[in-house]
């Protein structure tokens, strides 16, 4: 309470997430209104390891975390299991989802993903020193966390964004390195 001025000089999970400032935004998957041909799309036009699942556009809010490689294999399996399945089938990441309706047996049917997310990915605001984050990485052994401000999400941080972190720290300053 009394380095302030320390403080003042600290680098931020906000300046280490991405995007940047200028970067196109954050590849995300929405809760509802998105189609099996979308998350198709988003997982072979995409390298990164998870998407953050967000409540809807507007409010961005986090539901979760998912996994790259279990979207792959809930997608396949979505597909493989039944014909109807098909790229203009909607995707449900919520606990209830529409059945197909006994009628519309040519309908594409509906495949619920709710069981694939990850609904406590750890998470820290935008004001959380970055002295922090290193710590939590350290100590939880997690491969990223989400960038929240007021429950809206901003941004991730990996493993190897927090190693970048610290090799430029080291370069600069060694002796600023708070952690082993
Ligand atoms: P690697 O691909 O070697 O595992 P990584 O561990 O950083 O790299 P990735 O998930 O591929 O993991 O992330 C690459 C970069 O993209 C990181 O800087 C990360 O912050 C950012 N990133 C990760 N996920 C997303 C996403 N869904 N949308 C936008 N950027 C992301």
């Amino acid at each position: 309470l009394d380095n302030k001025e320390e403080f003042t000089h600290t680098t931020l999970a906000t300046d280490v997430m991405m995007p940047r400032r200028g970067d196109p935004p954050l590849k995300v998957v929405l809760q509802e209104n998105m189609t099996v041909g979308d998350l198709e799309h988003l997982v072979k036009t995409t390298t990164y390891n998870g998407f953050p699942v967000i409540t809807s556009q507007d409010s961005y809010r986090l539901l979760g975390y998912i996994y790259r490689r279990d979207l792959m294999v809930a997608l396949e399996n979505a597909r493989h299991h039944s014909e109807n399945v098909l790229s203009n089938s909607k995707a449900y990441f919520t606990l209830h989802a529409p059945t197909l309706s006994t009628s519309g047996v040519n309908e594409p049917a509906p495949v619920r993903l709710f069981n694939v997310v990850d609904l406590s990915p750890i998470t820290v605001t935008d004001h959380t020193p970055m002295e922090i984050v290193v710590e939590i990485f350290t100590k939880l052994g997690i491969r990223q966390a989400l960038v929240t401000h007021n429950g809206r999400l901003l941004g991730i941080i990996t493993k190897k964004d927090v190693l970048r972190h610290i090799a430029r720290l080291n370069k600069q300053d060694p002796d600023s390195i708070m952690f082993n």
